[in-house]
């Protein structure tokens, strides 16, 4: 699908050559000629982006940029003006109003391209991301706009050539936006640090191009810094860079000096949306782990652990391996329930719990797969070490009684197990292989209780008690 632009400007001939530029990126553009209607188009269409001209007829466009902000707080719809040869006071006003961008006309075609393409990509970034992320979080940047309501960040500011001094423009960045910002070189950018910057700027002002655009690029591969946000500012006689940059993954670019003013604006945003990115990304892995989690015991759950089985058997045949599945089910447990109260029972489970996970190796799987069955994989196991492994997690359990505060009762538990083995080369699926351990704790069951079993042939006999003593 392509993006739809919406392009406001009260001059015909802007708005033809303008559209039909965008047109031939295979844009999808609606055209209109005043404020009020584009903002009307804004409500009701809601475009992916949109160009409105300084010198709109109906409206100031500090007040146009205002009113677009207000039916788009969580800037899903960016705004970037065109026009004349904004003074730099003219230009921070209005992205202090709330524009993302304010370009001087005629524009450069290559760096307005290229900002378009940036900006969506952001944008689809961030929806991307509140997709997924169902916490609610949403992205806020124009509440977020000023500085003074984020904790201060680390923020390194990387000069590609020393021919420009901007020392005085660093301190007074320094006096406007509360983070604190370093002088980096180039490597010690890249250099991995346990907490590491926030948000780079790379300044490029000599005359030659000094290896900016490199960095930016290895600065967005670097994994200890990929989710930082990247500022660039090029010189206006080299746009093209500028461009690339944009391209390359800079989240925002400057074009001429370091401006400090201009800078204390966009710095502020692209922390912000770097910091609800990772604040989003962490409630994504939260979520996950939840669904994967069983809270009770901190084991992994049915949900998880089912599907994970049947691909640790594909690998285990792919790789010639033995491997074996325990099936393990409390013995009389509504009995601890119905003797001890059910938050007893639960003190108990996780009691269980911990003493199977203390007495399995590293790489085997304990998942709890029902109230009181549990499940464990044993990776690259022969079935005399299924067997040893399962003595010892029934051992682990009938050892001795569980203290629950409170009482003086300390219920004692018994597990029954059934194993269940994939020899090398066998081409058991996975159901055929839970079904085995089923029926085997299911005979264990039958024999008493508090044992182990092993699935057998059927032809040998059904089911076979293994180890020592039960
Ligand atoms: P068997 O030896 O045949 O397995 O007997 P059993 O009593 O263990 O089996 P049954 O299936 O009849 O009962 C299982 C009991 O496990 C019933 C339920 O009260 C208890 N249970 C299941 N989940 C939980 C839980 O999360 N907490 C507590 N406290 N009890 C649970
Ligand atoms: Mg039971
Ligand atoms: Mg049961």
């Amino acid at each position: 699908m392509t993006a739809k632009v919406l392009i406001a400007d009260g001059f015909a001939t802007h708005r033809i050559s303008l559209a039909a530029m965008l047109d031939r990126a295979f844009y999808d553009v609606i055209v209109t000629d005043t404020g009020a209607d584009a903002l009307r188009r804004m409500r009701a269409e809601r475009p992916d982006l949109v160009i409105a001209s300084t010198a709109l007829p109906d409206i100031d466009p500090a007040r146009f940029c205002e009113r677009a902000r207000a039916l788009n707080a969580n800037a899903e719809m960016p705004v970037i003006l065109l026009g004349g040869a904004p003074s730099s006071a003219e230009r921070l006003a209005l992205l202090a109003a709330g524009a993302d961008d304010v370009l001087p006309a005629p524009v450069d075609r290559r760096l307005l391209l290229a900002g378009l393409r940036n900006r969506l990509r952001a944008r689809a970034a961030d929806a991307d991301l509140s997709l997924r992320d169902d916490s609610g979080l949403t992205f806020g940047l124009a509440e977020a706009a000023s500085a003074a309501i984020q904790p201060p960040a680390r923020v390194a500011l990387i000069e590609m050539s020393a021919e420009g001094d901007i020392s005085v423009a660093l301190e007074r960045l320094k006096s406007l936006v509360p983070d604190r910002i370093e002088l980096l070189t180039a490597s010690e950018a890249l250099r991995a640090s346990a907490t590491p910057p926030e948000a780079f700027i790379i300044v490029e002002n000599g005359p030659q191009p000094r290896g900016g655009l490199t960095l930016l690029t290895q600065l967005r591969a670097s994994l200890s810094v990929h989710k930082a946000a990247l500022l660039y500012i090029g010189r206006a006689a080299r746009l093209k860079q500028v461009a690339a940059a944009l391209d390359l993954g800079a989240d925002d670019v400057l074009v001429g000096a370091l401006d400090p003013e201009e800078l204390s604006l966009r710095l502020p945003r692209q922390i912000t949306r770097k910091r609800n990115h990772d604040r989003q990304r962490a409630n994504l892995r939260n979520g996950a782990k939840a669904a994967l989690i069983d809270p009770l015991t901190g084991l992994l759950n049915r949900r998880y652990a089912l599907p994970h089985v049947a691909r640790l058997l594909e690998r285990a045949k792919d790789r010639h391996r033995g491997f074996a599945v325990l099936l393990a089910d409390l013995d009389r447990f509504k009995e601890v329930n119905d003797r001890f109260g059910h938050a007893a029972g639960d003190v108990v489970l996780r009691d269980v719990a911990r003493r199977m996970g203390s007495v399995l190796r590293p790489g085997d799987l304990l998942a709890r797969i029902g109230g009181e069955e549990f499940l464990v994989t044993l990776p690259d196991t022969s079935a005399g070490a299924a067997h040893a492994i399962a003595q010892r997690l029934r051992a682990s359990v009938a050892s001795g009684g569980v203290c629950v505060t409170g009482t003086r009762e300390h219920p004692q538990v018994t597990l029954s197990i059934g194993v269940a083995l994939s020899g090398i080369g066998a081409a058991l699926g996975v159901d055929a292989l839970l079904d085995r351990a089923d029926r085997a704790l299911y005979a264990a069951k039958d024999a008493g209780r508090d044992r182990v079993m092993a699935w057998h042939d059927p032809q040998d006999a059904p089911c076979r008690t293994v180890g020592a003593g039960r």
